[in-house]
């Protein structure tokens, strides 16, 4: 690749060293900046583990492992960290003064020529530009855990955000192998996490009416319509099944949902209860060590076959 861009991750947590993998597999220079020096020095490391377990997943590497994890650099101090950078991805806690504070001193480090990207989940990107003076290089992107196996990054219009550096933003994504999608408003939950809690909206009020038993919810997912949702969205099944087809059931079935702005009774009794799922070993299920594990190790498993059938000849 001839000169690749530039990158700066801001925050190596969960996200953010994912994040930095993503670009440093796909030969780009990255800078990857922490506070917190515990964080920041195992986070190399944790991007070790993960190619390894890729590579072993039968995924197709660019380079060595060595290599790509050679391309991150990691400081502790955000001006060193952004003082080249052609594109900054934040990724610090989900805390809106300390975004805005973030993007105050980004606008401040940075020539006015980088783009400056906001890995908020919930928080308007409008918001947490609002501190710093040169806007229009102020986007969202939302990627999803785990950002270097997921493809979506929704790349999202702020107020004042240039439609240049959209696209730039789009087409760099492109590049490293996401599945960038425009998100032309601003709004709370983007569009993914907006489709996602209704339906988990609906799931919980399903519980708390007690219509079926909270394992039987995730039952009827993956063994029912959740099988499809890989292949067709809402959007292409109901053109398929017809649109007068999909209207009539609307009108039926819409005043049945659940449209409480509150969330469910269950899912707030639990909590209050300290009955906090993985965290607690008792959820809405009951958990034990070795199911938290196998859970886990299902999903990681799952995506990282997907990554790796993307990869062959006529996926
Ligand atoms: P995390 O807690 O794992 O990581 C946040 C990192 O930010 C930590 O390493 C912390 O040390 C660092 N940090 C805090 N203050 C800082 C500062 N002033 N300067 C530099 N670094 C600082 O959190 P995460 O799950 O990686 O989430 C990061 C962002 O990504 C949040 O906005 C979150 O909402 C969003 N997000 C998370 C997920 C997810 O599934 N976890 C998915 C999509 C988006």
């Amino acid at each position: 690749m001839s000169n690749p861009e530039r990158i700066t991750v801001v925050g190596a947590g969960l996200m953010g060293h994912g994040i930095a993998q993503i670009f440093a597999a796909h030969g780009h220079p990255v800078w990857l900046h922490d506070a917190y020096p515990g964080t920041l020095n195992s986070a190399k490391d944790r991007v070790r583990a993960n190619l390894t377990n890729m590579a072993e997943h039968g995924v197709i590497l660019d380079a060595g492992i060595d290599e790509i994890v050679d391309r991150i650099r990691t400081t502790g101090d955000l001006a060193t960290a952004c003082a080249e950078a052609e594109f900054v991805f934040e990724a610090v806690y989900e805390n809106l003064e300390l975004k805005q504070q973030i993007f105050a001193d980004l606008d401040r480090l940075c020539t006015v020529e980088t783009i400056l990207c906001s890995n908020t989940s919930v928080i308007s990107i409008t918001e947490i530009a609002e501190k710093a003076q040169h806007r229009q290089r102020i986007v969202g992107t939302h990627f999803w855990n785990p950002p270097y196996l997921i493809p979506l990054v929704e790349v999202v219009r702020a107020a004042d955000s240039a439609d240049e550096c959209l696209q730039a933003t789009y087409e760099l994504l492109a590049r490293v192998g996401k599945h960038p999608v425009y998100v032309q408003k601003d709004v709370p939950g983007f569009v993914g996490n907006r489709l996602q809690h209704a339906l988990w909206r609906e799931a919980f009020a399903i519980i708390d009416e007690g219509i079926c038993d909270p394992a039987t919810v995730d039952e009827v997912i993956r063994n029912g319509f959740g099988l499809r949702l890989p292949i067709l969205g809402p959007v292409e099944t109901a053109d398929m099944i017809g649109l007068d087809l999909s209207l009539a059931i609307h009108d039926y079935i819409l005043k049945h949902l659940n449209a409480d702005p509150t969330p469910s009774t269950t899912l707030q009794a639990k909590v209050e209860a300290g009955e906090l799922g993985f965290k607690t070993g008792s959820g809405f299920l009951e958990w034990t060590e070795e199911e938290m594990a196998a859970s886990r190790q299902r999903l990681a498993s799952y995506l990282m076959r997907s990554y790796a059938e993307q990869q062959e000849p006529g996926a």
